[in-house]
């Protein structure tokens, strides 16, 4: 640091202020210190309490902000003459919000905290001058921060769509040698030698049912990338609804019983038909059933409840809920659960099995429920007072659907 005196006080207070009467310039300069830095070095640092206010005379300092620990420091602006450093800082008495390190040697009028507050107090021309100052960086950092959002939005819809893509390629891949080896070991399992064969038999049972399992799984990779609510159109048709409910959860009579799970139906009679997509609302309402069972200990409850609502712009429209007695679901997982491939917690100690107890997947099923709600111009969503392993609050899941899908919906 060292003293530097070439620089007029007055003319530069004038810059950075304009409006201020003549004596209000010269008591400030009187306050102030004129101070030349070199390259580098730091005039406030992020996150600390510091008293000074400075007014860049000459050369340049960076105004950059951490992020976080994977993105580091980021520049928000370059400071040059005239440009006010550290007086929101002192305004609001809190720590700095960004570090400002000089890029060049640097030229700065000082002023310490305790006369700045006094000159603010005493010239109204200044506050105001402050104010602006302050409204327009605030807006400005708005901007930047909105296009930044922008930006990054643009990216992830471009990763979203070449992870889309991926699941397509690998699913379609993986069917066809699948369809290969579940013939082969049809015909293999009609060989009279393993047909008399009990332990050859299980054998091949069991690669029967692994390769059915890794079917499905395809199946459902193939179904998200279609269910994608941007592109996919519907050619709707009348659904019983009331009677395609009845019939899912009836499906699951047998897997219900063997895990002690009471699966009730309480629709309401003026449930009404709609018109959609059967197979998709069908594909929904399973998704959420095998879900309210796979995350319900044994001995819990499932209850499916359907009923007449009116949705936005009054349209018609109903309402499926599906409630259980399960392990629930903590506030920050309500939106993420509907994200392709989300799973709460750690994968990997999950047991196998579709409908076991907390069995696993690939994180496919509610993103499915999703996009099969958007594509009818419906919506899907949770309810939960939180994960809860010891008195079981379960949550709600809520399908609704308009009685007619849009019409920009359909499939023309
Ligand atoms: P998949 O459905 O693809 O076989 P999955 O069931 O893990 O696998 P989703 O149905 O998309 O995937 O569910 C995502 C996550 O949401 C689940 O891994 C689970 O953690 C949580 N979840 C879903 N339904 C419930 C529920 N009824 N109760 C508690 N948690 C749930
Ligand atoms: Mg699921």
């Amino acid at each position: 640091m060292n003293e530097s005196q070439p620089f007029d006080k007055i003319s530069l207070l004038r810059l950075a202020f304009n409006g201020l009467a003549d004596v209000e310039l010269q008591e400030m300069a009187g306050l102030t210190d004129l101070r030349t830095y070199p390259p580098d070095h730091v005039l406030c640092h992020e996150g600390v309490y510091e008293d000074i206010f400075y007014i860049v005379a000459d050369g340049t300092a960076s105004i950059s902000k951490n992020i976080s620990e994977e993105d580091g420091e980021r520049i928000l602006r370059i400071a040059g003459k005239g440009d006010l450093i550290g007086e929101m800082a002192l305004i609001q008495n809190v720590p700095r919000a960004a570090t400002v390190r000089t890029i060049t040697d640097c030229t700065v009028l000082e002023m310490d905290k305790k006369d700045f507050e006094t000159m603010l107090g005493r010239s109204p021309h200044m506050a105001i001058n402050i104010i602006r100052t302050t409204l327009d960086r605030i807006r400005e950092n708005d901007q930047i921060a909105i296009r930044e959002l922008q930006n990054t939005n643009k990216v992830l819809r471009h990763l979203d769509r070449n992870k889309l893509q991926f699941i397509q390629v690998a699913a379609h891949e993986l069917r066809t040698p699948l369809t290969v080896l579940k013939g082969y070991v049809n015909v293999l399992s009609s060989f009279p030698d393993i047909k008399t064969n009990s332990a050859l038999g299980e054998v091949m049972e069991g690669i029967l049912k692994g390769a059915d399992r890794m079917h499905e799984v395809v199946n459902m990779m193939l179904d998200v990338t279609r269910i994608d609510s941007e592109t996919l159109k519907i050619a709707a048709v009348p659904v019983p609804l009331k009677r395609m409910i009845h019939d899912t959860v009836h499906s699951f009579a047998k897997i219900a019983m063997e895990r002690s799970i009471e699966l009730v139906i309480e629709q309401d009679v003026n449930t009404p038909n709609i018109n959609g997509d059967p197979t998709l609302i069908q594909k929904a309402v399973y998704h959420l059933i095998v879900n309210a069972i796979k995350y319900t200990p044994n001995g819990g409850k499932v209850v499916l409840r359907s009923r007449p609502i009116v949705m936005e712009k009054e349209m018609p429209g109903v309402e499926i809920s599906v409630k259980d007695t399960g392990i629930g679901l903590d506030a920050e997982q309500h939106e993420l659960v509907f994200e392709k491939f989300y799973q709460v917690g750690d994968v990997t100690i999950h047991s196998s099995g579709k409908t076991s107890y907390k069995g696993g997947g690939p994180g496919l099923g509610l993103a499915i429920v999703r996009g099969v709600a958007r594509a009818h111009g419906g919506k899907a969503w949770v309810e939960s007072l939180g994960h809860d392993e010891v008195n079981f609050t379960g949550s709600t899941f809520y399908l609704q659907l308009p009685v007619d899908p849009p019409s920009d919906q359909l499939n023309k």
